[in-house]
C-alpha cells in the first residue's frame, strides 16, 4: 500500500490467480466498499460468461453483485455514466486486446478501474489480455487456491475434459485448482474418455 501525494488520478488494479481462488470474490468486496462510501460503481462481463446468471458476476460460494454484460470492451467505453467513479471488469481474459485500451483510457479519465481474470489458461499458459493488462496496471494481486490433488497453493487450473479450445466455460465440472507439481496440460488430452461428462450449459454453476 502507498499514499499518492501528487497530482489527483484514476488508477487500474488488477486482480488475478488460478479458478477458485477468490478474484471475484475480491473484486465483489472492494465493490461494496466502494459502494459504501457511496461512489457510483459500474461492473462489466464478456457475455460469453453464461455461468450463474448473465446480469450478475458470482463467485463460486455465490456471492453477486449486478453487471452489465457486454459482446467486446469497446461497449464499456460507450455504456459507461458520466458519474461513474469505479469500473469493476470480471473475466477480463475472455476480452480481446481491446480491454487494455479501453482501462487505459478509464483510468487517464480518473476512474478506479478493478479488473479480475484468469492470468493462465488452462494450458498454463497467459491468457488473452492478462499479460498487457498487468504490465499497465497501478497494483496486482494474484491470488492462490488450494490444490485439489495435494493441498498446496495452487496457481493453475486443470481442465478436466478432453476438450482444446482456450475458451471453454464452466465451473467444478470442467476443471480444478492444481498447484505447479500436480498440473497435467496433457491430462484431458491423454485420456480416452473424458475424464468427466460435462453436464449441459443450463445447468452449469
Ligand atoms: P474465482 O473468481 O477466482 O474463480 P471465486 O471468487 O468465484 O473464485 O470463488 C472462490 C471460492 O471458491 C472460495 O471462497 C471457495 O468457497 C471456493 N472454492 C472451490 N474450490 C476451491 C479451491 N480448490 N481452493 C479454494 N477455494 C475453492
Ligand atoms: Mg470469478
Amino acid at each position: 500500500m502507498y499514499i499518492n501525494q501528487g497530482r489527483p488520478t484514476g488508477w487500474i488494479e488488477v486482480i488475478c490467480g488460478p479458478m477458485f481462488s477468490g478474484k471475484t470474490e475480491e473484486l465483489i468486496r472492494r465493490l461494496r466498499l466502494a459502494q459504501i462510501a457511496k461512489q457510483k460503481v459500474e461492473i462489466f462481463k464478456p457475455s460469453v460468461d453464461n455461468r450463474y446468471s448473465s446480469e450478475h458476476i458470482a463467485s463460486h460460494n455465490d456471492q453477486r453483485f449486478t453487471c452489465t454484460p457486454v459482446t467486446e470492451a469497446s461497449k464499456i467505453l460507450e455504456l459507461i455514466g458520466d458519474h461513474t467513479r469505479v469500473v469493476g471488469i470480471d473475466e477480463a481474459q475472455f476480452f480481446d486486446k481491446t480491454i487494455v485500451t479501453v482501462c487505459q483510457k478509464l483510468a487517464n479519465r480518473g476512474l478506479r478501474v478493478i479488473a479480475a481474470g484468469l492470468d493462465q489458461d488452462y494450458l498454463g499458459a497467459p491468457f488473452g489480455p492478462m499479460p498487457e493488462l498487468l504490465a499497465v496496471a497501478e497494483s496486482i494481486l494474484k491470488l492462490k487456491a488450494i490444490c485439489m490433488v495435494c493441498g498446496g497453493l495452487a496457481g493453475r487450473s486443470q481442465r478436466l475434459t478432453r476438450e482444446t479450445s482456450q475458451v471453454v466455460v464452466g465451473a467444478s465440472e470442467r476443471y480444478e485448482a492444481r498447484c505447479r507439481a500436480c498440473f497435467d496440460p496433457d491430462m484431458g488430452a491423454s485420456a480416452e474418455q473424458p475424464l468427466f461428462s460435462p453436464e449441459p450449459a443450463s445447468s452449469k454453476k
